[in-house]
């Protein structure tokens, strides 16, 4: 008679995945408070940031408005690729513009135009002062809202040349902050032309751009104090891999639903010997994966199947949950000092804590941020309750506008589109930076639960327990009805 634990099968004898739900962190003897941990970690091995958390690359996600919001936040933004190489490279160049010193694309005036054309442009294209160039392009004052107000009075059709201030403070190329600032104060104003040695306006500084990045003191920056910028490509577009490079981006990211497929290996490989930017390969969710491209990869992007709108797992029958999953790659990956990106199922702030334990460096997350502002698509309103569209890279829409490579298909045809994801909608949230708060903020906490001061120490110290079902019953509210919403919970994820 057969042994009531053994399986009737050799074929039944299978080793058990876990995903977040399946474990929480054991607590731990702690010195310190929440928000001393310090949560600073790398995406890849030549990119730092100071939050642990990437916007995913999907077409509800991530373009260049909340690349821009979370790279100023500390995080960073991963471009989809629902769109053409230059429509990319131009939101690469935003990105790297956003939160530039020297503002290149300046508004002007010239000396013959009439005060009113002035104060109409300025009004239009938002700003409240501009220099003053003849047609070569050289400094000849400049002319603001304070100067204008009077002739608008009783002048407004005399000419620039007669409201303008002409003696202008400019400053060269290499001027700092610091210097730019001490020149504002020295002379009570609140921009200086940039100029080159020929007296030929290069650019502009002003008080309201220096006191901005200043707000933002845990961005995330280039060498030359740009924002970060991360983008998608496809794991066969060498062109667009190159376009991103040579465009500033600082991590190109090869986007596959399974890149453990030789092709793809291969090919990432090229791509990798190509260009000068930080290469992270995925989505791999296995030990061989990670073995397979852990000799040129600079981070390995570990999902197959977790996301909140993908259908993966049912359609094809085949995933690894994410907590299996990420352990594995990274017990790779760690001994290569290559970092490991969590990506997708993540619901709530303790999930993405629990990737960190289980080897992650990173998380990355859409459903979580799809629902705010900086994401694109518009609000829209149903039964009273505000959403926003959130959809799968795999589903019919997202691969109609160009995404099916994602799911190595051939997106000639949509009849023949099998589709590995769902189109859908969020709550609306509002503004990223309140979400990523509580995300970050969260995390944290569970640093605190088990006493690590920094990621890398919280990674070597954590432990999982495994919960039962009871447990997890027990781990949310229960035996209430909640009256007031939370801002980091909601019972069907956040
Ligand atoms: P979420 O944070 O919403 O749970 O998951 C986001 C992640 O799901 C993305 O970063 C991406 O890896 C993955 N993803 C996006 N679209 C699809 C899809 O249509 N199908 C599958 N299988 N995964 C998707």
């Amino acid at each position: 008679m057969a042994n009531e634990s053994e399986p009737f099968s050799e074929k039944l004898r299978v080793p058990e995945a876990l995903t977040f739900d399946d474990v929480l962190l054991r607590p731990k003897e702690s010195h310190i408070e929440p928000d001393e941990a310090d949560t600073a970690t790398r995406v890849s091995k030549n990119v730092s940031l100071n939050v642990p958390v990437l916007t995913a690359a999907m077409d509800t996600v991530t373009e260049s408005d909340m690349a821009i919001a979370m790279a100023r936040h500390g995080g960073l933004g991963v471009l989809h690729r629902n769109m053409t190489v230059d429509e990319m490279v131009a939101e690469i160049e935003r990105i790297k513009r956003a939160d530039e010193l020297i503002i290149r694309d300046v508004v002007t005036a010239s000396p013959d135009q009439t005060v009113r054309e002035v104060d109409r442009m300025m009004e239009r294209r938002g700003v409240s002062g501009a220099p003053v160039v003849s047609d070569d392009g050289e400094v000849l004052g400049i002319i603001s809202g304070t100067d204008i107000r009077p002739y608008l009075e009783v002048g407004e059709s005399d000419a620039v040349s007669e409201a303008m201030t002409d003696e202008v403070v400019t400053a060269g190329e290499e001027v700092t902050p610091r210097e730019a600032l001490e020149l504002m104060y020295e002379h009570k104003i609140e921009r200086v032309p940039i100029v080159d040695g020929g007296n030929r306006l290069v650019g502009l500084v002003t008080m309201a751009g220096i006191l901005a990045r200043r707000e933002y003191d845990n961005a995330a920056r280039d060498e030359n104090g740009h924002l970060r910028a991360g983008v998608a490509v496809g794991p066969f577009e060498m062109d667009r891999a190159q376009a991103a490079d040579e465009a500033g981006a600082d991590v190109v990211f090869i986007d596959c639903a399974h890149a453990h497929n030789r092709n793809v290996v291969d090919s990432a490989r090229d791509i990798k010997r190509e260009v000068g930017a930080d290469v992270v390969v995925g989505n791999i969710g296995t030990r061989e994966a990670a073995e397979d491209v852990i000799d040129f990869a600079d981070g390995v992007k570990v999902g197959i199947g977790p996301g909140s709108i993908c259908t993966t797992r049912v359609v094809t029958g085949a995933g690894m949950p994410q907590i299996s999953a990420i352990a594995q790659v990274a017990d790779v990956a760690d001994a290569h000092d290559v970092p490991v990106i969590a990506d997708g199922g993540i619901r709530y702030s303790g999930d993405a804590i629990k990737a960190v334990a289980a080897g992650a460096d990173a998380v990355m997350l859409g459903s979580y941020f799809a629902g705010t502002d900086e994401a694109p698509g518009r609000v829209i309103t149903m039964n009273g309750k505000k959403y926003k569209q959130y959809r799968g890279m795999g589903s019919v829409g997202a691969m109609k506008s160009g995404g099916g490579e994602r799911y190595l298909k051939d997106t000639e045809d949509d009849e023949d589109f099998v589709p590995e994801g769902v189109e859908a909608a969020t709550p609306y949230k509002g503004t990223l930076e309140s979400e990523l708060h509580q995300l970050v903020g969260g995390m944290q906490s569970g640093m605190g639960y088990v006493g690590a001061e920094s990621i890398p120490e919280f990674k070597e110290r954590a432990e999982f327990v495994r919960v039962s079902s009871a447990g997890q019953q027990e781990s949310h509210p229960h035996d209430v009805v909640i009256t007031d919403e939370a801002p980091n919970y909601s019972p069907d994820g956040n």
